[in-house]
């Protein structure tokens, strides 16, 4: 497969993603943790934070993978549902909550059609997932469907850093690093090549904030972290 994704249509770009995040699934949680130096995890524990999820809550997280954000929430007591185009990430995620012995629903689901009912959830997560959905709008409307009236939207994702100075180095690190790391631990550079193009391709905050409002959501905000090389981006079903 090609991964570059500049010339692949988007019928394809959905089954090339599901062949990276097969080919990733077994090494991703230690590829996250080296190539942001452990950070991520520190990112996912705020964005869990600004969520606030409630033990009677019921909450699904979407491109959930290997499980990352359910268990934070999960651990705060509400009703966790994961959903992931993969199945090798979802397998990945089952074993993991297995052990830490949280209870959680899995379920195989495409972000742009999923198989719940509308207003199913008090809210939905996406954690660097969104970026990886070939028809973004569509996602964010049927994410908005299964919202419950008063739910919430929270999405963590790469973005680009205001920071001019910052940015620079950033994307020399993404853009040349990242891959022979991937090479080197996943042995596998094409994949990785491809995940830091697809960050580098994104749309900055300001444009991506207005994609979630256009998909009907209210009070719609982003909040950087590193200057928004990183962003958490909210929106509600009112
Ligand atoms: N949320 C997890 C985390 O923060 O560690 C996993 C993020 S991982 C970078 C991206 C995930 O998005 C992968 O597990 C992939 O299978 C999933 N994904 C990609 N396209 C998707 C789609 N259209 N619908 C649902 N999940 C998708």
């Amino acid at each position: 497969v090609s991964l570059g994704f500049r010339d692949v249509a988007p019928e394809e770009k959905t089954k090339a993603v599901g062949d990276i995040f097969r080919r990733v699934a077994s090494r991703y949680d230690l590829m996250n943790d080296l190539m942001s130096g452990g950070l991520h995890r520190l990112w996912k524990d705020e964005f869990v934070s600004l969520l606030k999820p409630q033990p009677h809550e019921t909450v699904l997280d979407l491109a959930g993978g290997t499980g990352d954000i359910a268990f934070r929430i999960a651990k705060r007591g509400a009703k966790v549902t994961v959903a992931d185009i993969n199945p090798g990430m979802l397998e990945v995620g089952r074993e993991r909550a297995e052990k830490k012995g949280l209870a959680l629903d899995f379920m195989e689901a495409n972000a742009e059609a999923m198989p719940f009912a509308d207003a199913s959830f008090d809210a939905v997560t996406i954690a660097f997932g969104i970026r990886n959905v070939t028809d973004i709008p569509k996602a964010l409307r049927d994410i908005r469907r299964v919202l419950k009236w008063g739910g919430r939207f929270y999405c963590l994702e790469f973005s680009a850093s205001e920071w001019p100075g910052f940015a620079k180095i950033y994307d020399q690190y993404t853009l040349k690093l990242v891959p022979k790391v991937g090479a080197v631990v996943a042995d596998d550079e094409e994949a990785y090549r491809y995940l830091a193009e697809s960050i580098k391709r994104f749309p900055p905050m300001p444009a991506f904030a207005q994609m979630i409002g256009e998909a009907g959501f209210r009070q719609v905000k982003a909040r950087p972290i590193l200057g928004g090389a990183v962003a958490i981006h909210s929106g509600w079903k009112l």
